[in-house]
């Protein structure tokens, strides 16, 4: 690369020339020739500088507009024209690839909105402006919560938990049911990922209802079958084992279909979302005492059962749910653990979160069915579940009641060792005593 014009080379040169000419003539000429010659250098290099100066000040600098140079300024307009050429190009390429992204964004059937990180709209795509009725000339800059305006929204954004997407019902549209689901990502900022699932709820409504339907209206014949063969077993008339037998059987598999039923009404009971969750204090300490009496006729002093009441904390939420959700817990342990095993009820305060725990040293569970126990009909051992009068619906129940309650269940279990099943309620549901 060569130096700058007019650098340390042209100065020895001109120094040179000097010193030449005080030997040869004097150094009066000398020293005029010196200042002469430097005057020029800096004329030139004047010239050269207020055209770039110029170029610089039009708004937008372009390669062909940069001035004419000679000698090394020649080169420097050269580099600076090649440096413009290979900006512009490489701007060229970043428009295409955030025009490319724009249409793969615009075209993705989901809304896509960019949060930054104080929850505003930087920019969304055309399907987020139908889902959120965004219009992004006006909503830039705005508030997301703003145009989401459900409570379960502002909650889900506050939570910093975007693992399981949230359904709203979009009130623009009333009929628009949308999944969102938020993504953190870089510096704080947020996607919001909208779904358009109102075909998918209508089907689901109709499966909840079905199901509701088929089993409301299976209550009444079944109450009917049951009551009488109740009252034919207990006729004497019946004299041959065979029959006695069959009757029964016959009884325990009616009981059976009405428990089904009545697990599968209350399953579709809690999936209404109309049926919003009471908002009781629940004395959960009454509610375990009551439910250890209860374990301790359904063992019929098979199992040595304890109860751990480690708080007086309260909880608020529905008392028929909990208990329900309880209840399930603990005839688990007791029908999963064999006689002469061990149940333990449990109730505490972890930093300010209730918790609920029944460990048994039952069968236990092996780790591969853990993450299915809550889906309905799974069972580990159908045979035993039927045995010890299971529906299968047990956990979903409890499942469905925890979500209700913002609480989740917690499971440990080793096989042959026993189980720990822990619902575990957020802080905001505790309601602590004053000597607590
Ligand atoms: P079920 O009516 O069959 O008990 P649940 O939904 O209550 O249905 O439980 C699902 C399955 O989880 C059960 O079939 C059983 O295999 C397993 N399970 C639940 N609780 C326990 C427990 N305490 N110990 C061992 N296995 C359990």
């Amino acid at each position: 690369m060569s130096g700058f014009p007019g650098g340390l080379g042209v100065v020895i040169l001109l120094t040179a020339i000097a010193g030449s000419l005080w030997i040869i003539f004097d150094i009066v000429i000398a020293l005029l020739f010196y200042c002469i010659a430097l005057l020029l250098t800096i004329i030139y290099h004047l010239r050269y500088l207020t055209a770039l100066d110029r170029w610089l000040q039009i708004p937008v600098p372009t390669s062909t507009a940069l001035p004419e140079g000679s000698g090394a300024w020649g080169d420097v307009f050269a580099r600076l024209a090649r440096l413009m050429r290979n900006q512009s190009q490489s701007h060229q390429q970043l428009s295409l690839a955030l025009e490319r992204l724009r249409r793969a964004t615009s075209a993705m059937p989901e809304g896509v909105v960019i949060l930054d990180e104080t929850d505003r709209i930087e920019w969304c795509n055309p399907v987020a402006e139908q889902h959120f009725g965004i219009d992004s000339n006006r909503d830039v800059g705005r508030l997301i919560t703003f145009l989401v305006r459900q409570p379960q929204f502002a909650e889900y954004l506050t939570t910093h938990n975007y693992s399981e997407p949230l359904t709203v019902k979009q009130t623009r549209h009333q009929e628009l049911v949308l999944s969102l689901q938020l993504v953190p990502y870089g510096d704080k900022q947020k996607l919001l990922i909208s779904r358009d699932i109102t075909r998918l709820e209508a089907v689901e409504i109709m499966r909840r209802d079905f199901v509701a339907n088929v089993s409301h209206e299976l209550r009444t014949p079944l109450t009917v079958i049951g009551g009488f063969f109740e009252t034919l077993s207990e006729e004497n008339g019946i004299s041959s084992d065979m029959s006695k037998r069959a009757l029964s059987l016959m009884s325990d598999q009616t009981k059976r279909m009405q428990r089904l039923v009545e697990d599968l009404l209350t399953l579709s009971r809690l999936e209404n979302t109309q049926n919003q969750v009471l908002e009781k204090s629940v004395n959960v300490s009454d509610v375990l005492h009551e439910l250890y009496q209860e374990a301790q006729s359904l063992s019929a002093g098979r199992h040595h059962i304890n109860l751990n009441l480690e708080t007086d904390m309260k909880l608020l939420g529905s008392p028929d749910e909990l208990r329900s959700a309880f209840s399930n817990l603990v005839s688990n342990a007791i029908r999963y653990t064999a006689d002469g095993g061990e149940v333990t009820l449990s109730w505490r305060n972890q930093n300010g979160q209730g918790v609920f725990t029944v460990q048994d040293n039952g069968i236990g569970i092996d780790q591969a069915h853990i993450p299915r126990l809550e889906e309905r009909f799974y069972r580990v051992d159908l045979s035993r579940s039927r045995e010890t009068g299971g529906t299968g619906l047990g956990l979903a129940i409890v499942k469905h009641i925890l979500n209700r309650h913002q609480a989740h269940l917690e499971i440990t279990s080793e096989i042959g060792k026993g189980s720990s099943f822990s619902a575990w309620f957020p802080e905001k549901r505790s309601v602590i005593q004053q000597n607590d």
